[in-house]
């Protein structure tokens, strides 16, 4: 082999450390906080164990709400390390209830830890973000919002809201790299960690990563890895131009358009506006065909595909997150979706949608 081919991605520069602690920073303003905010190199679901595992004590009382697998993770990583868990499902595929989570809270007084999804893209549904903080706020517990899919996709403010733990991933909503994800953590949330004795010398420890702020946020936690990094930036670069609240209401505006559409398709919605999430639409399919019967008829469009997990097994996912939340790529779902419906028979009226997604986009 010769290494005489020139390749963009051959001897990647390093990353300026005087940047790592910008990013974070960046990151901190895209979650309106001011609390602190660690960089995990890894995927977000790396940085949703590392919470797990830092917070987690033998009897720690814990309500978790599980609304898709994410959630069911939590539960056992915060089990795994002693914690008193109880486990609070919704319906299968469905958002959990308010009124649910004040009655478990009340019957459980001693709960330290609240943890949930704020928005699940395998469903579609979101959960009542504002209330159950304010909730589990009254109460001195101690908050944990997965909003690696939220982030960029819905408002999202932390310190309003009183959120002491955030987990975000730059790669759904804001449209950028999958490798590294971001922690915000309260003077709170840290009292808790560090009673927990959790693990130290472990790339889970939040514990460990404490020391780079202690250090002024000066010896970084171990080599940056650039091609995340690079990417990052780049990706908070666009959403800054754009600014972060235009992003949101990006969003907004596709999901608007999409339910408008299939609400004049006369498609049977899965859960109504204040119950979905701005980055995909579920649609329960009619009585007599699959998701996979009508994905292989309808033309190939990527942001179609079926719903994932236990209640999702008849819903279709039109997803609008990131780059794809516009017009092009909702008209395109919405009109591949008319179609097949009409190849298997059913009725659809495509012209009533395309014309509700015009009327959402100005015309
Ligand atoms: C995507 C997602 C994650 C992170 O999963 P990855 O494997 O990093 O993509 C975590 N929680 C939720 C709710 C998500 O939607």
């Amino acid at each position: 082999m010769t290494s005489d081919f020139w390749h963009p991605l051959h001897d990647t520069p390093a990353f300026p450390s005087a940047r790592y602690a910008a990013v974070a920073d960046r990151l901190g303003k895209v979650l309106k906080t001011k609390n602190d905010i660690l960089l995990i190199q890894a995927e977000a679901v790396v940085a949703l164990e590392a919470v797990a595992v830092s917070l987690t004590r033998p009897d720690l009382k814990t309500v978790n709400i599980a609304t898709s697998m994410y959630g069911g993770w939590f539960g056992q990583w915060m089990r795994r390390g002693g914690a008193d868990v109880i486990e609070l499902k919704a319906e299968p595929a469905r958002p959990i209830d308010t009124a649910a989570v004040e009655a478990i809270l009340n019957s459980n007084p001693d709960t330290k830890v609240l943890a949930f999804v704020h928005a699940e893209s395998a469903s579609g549904i979101r959960n009542p973000l504002e209330e159950i903080v304010a909730l589990a706020r009254a109460r001195g517990i101690v908050t944990v919002v997965d909003a690696v899919a939220s982030v960029g996709g819905h408002a999202l403010d932390v310190d309003q809201l009183g959120i002491d733990i955030a987990v975000i991933g730059p790669q759904k909503a804001l449209a950028g790299p999958a490798g590294l994800s971001a922690i915000s953590i309260s003077p709170a949330a840290w009292k808790l960690i560090s009673e927990a004795n959790g693990p130290r010398d472990s790339v889970l420890s939040l514990l460990d990563q404490k020391a780079w702020l202690e250090s002024g946020r000066g010896m970084l936690p171990g080599t940056t890895a650039p091609l995340e990094f690079f990417a990052l930036e780049a990706a908070l670069d666009r959403a800054e131009a754009e600014g972060i609240d235009q992003v949101v209401a990006r969003h907004v505006r596709a999901a608007r358009a999409t339910r408008a559409a299939l609400a004049a398709m006369r498609a049977e919605l899965w859960v109504e506006l204040t119950k979905g999430s701005n980055l995909v639409t579920t649609v329960k399919l009619p009585q007599g065909i699959d998701p996979d019967a009508l994905l292989s008829v309808a033309p190939r469009v990527m942001e179609l595909s079926a719903g994932v997990g236990p209640g999702a097994e008849r819903l279709i996912r039109l997803n609008h997150t990131g780059r794809r939340a516009r017009f092009d790529s909702v008209l395109g779902n919405v009109t591949a979706f008319g179609m097949g419906l009409r190849r298997l028979g059913f009725k659809a009226d495509i012209s009533a949608a395309v014309d509700a997604i015009a009327l959402h986009y100005g015309d």
